[in-house]
């Protein structure tokens, strides 16, 4: 592998001193106070993040109107919903989302970078920025997707959807069997970030 693709044994403790002497030179500098990074966090605690997409999908389980009007204009179907402000804007302007079906699972990726519906599933993870894993899903989906313990029937079609600045894609996972007497706010539970990037599934609990 090549040496700039590797990660340095130290890596989260490198990334957090690297991010606390950034943080300390902008507060140096007068670009931001010592409240904004902390503002920032709230706002991915508390206002864009997968509790949103958790919603959306548990509504579209519950609701296939909306689950139709969802899948052809996300946006305006998510702005039905009672969720934070601004969950248009900030990498959330041009949202998609796709539904698995019986025969058909759906992978999100970003081959270029790291594109990610922020209001609706929060920052992406590490892996999914790491330079092997986007090539490797968009290359072969069904061997990458084994790793993360989800064995894809040969007859099931697998479609992987690349992320970009026009489109960031989110996956609607099916509603597992046997939730027919949950409530939504309790089918919300089972829907994890893993299961809208579509490298896993959900699953009753
Ligand atoms: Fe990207």
């Amino acid at each position: 592998m090549d040496d700039r693709f590797r990660y340095r044994k130290d890596r989260e403790a490198y990334s957090a001193a690297r991010v606390r002497a950034l943080e300390a030179l902008l507060i140096q500098k007068g670009i931001i106070t010592d409240k904004t990074v902390d503002t920032v966090l709230e706002v991915f605690e508390t206002k864009m993040g997968p509790f949103n997409g958790a919603k959306i999908v548990a509504r579209a389980w519950v609701d296939s109107a909306f689950k139709q009007r969802l899948l052809d204009n996300t946006p305006k179907a998510i702005a039905e919903l009672k969720l934070p402000k601004g969950m248009a804007g900030a990498e959330g302007e041009h949202m998609r989302a796709v539904a698995n079906a019986p025969g058909v699972h759906n992978l999100i990726i970003c081959t270029l970078c790291s594109c990610y519906p922020w209001p609706v599933l929060g920052l992406p993870p590490y892996w999914y920025k790491d330079p092997t894993f986007r090539s490797r899903a968009a290359r072969e989906p069904r061997a990458v997707l084994k790793e993360f313990g989800l064995d894809i029937a040969e007859s099931v079609e697998v479609n992987v959807w690349d992320s970009s600045a026009q489109i960031r894609w989110f996956v609607v996972p099916e509603r597992p069997a046997g939730t027919e007497e949950l409530s939504e706010a309790e089918l919300e539970t089972l829907v994890t970030p893993e299961a809208m990037m579509g490298v896993a599934i959900a699953k009753a609990v």
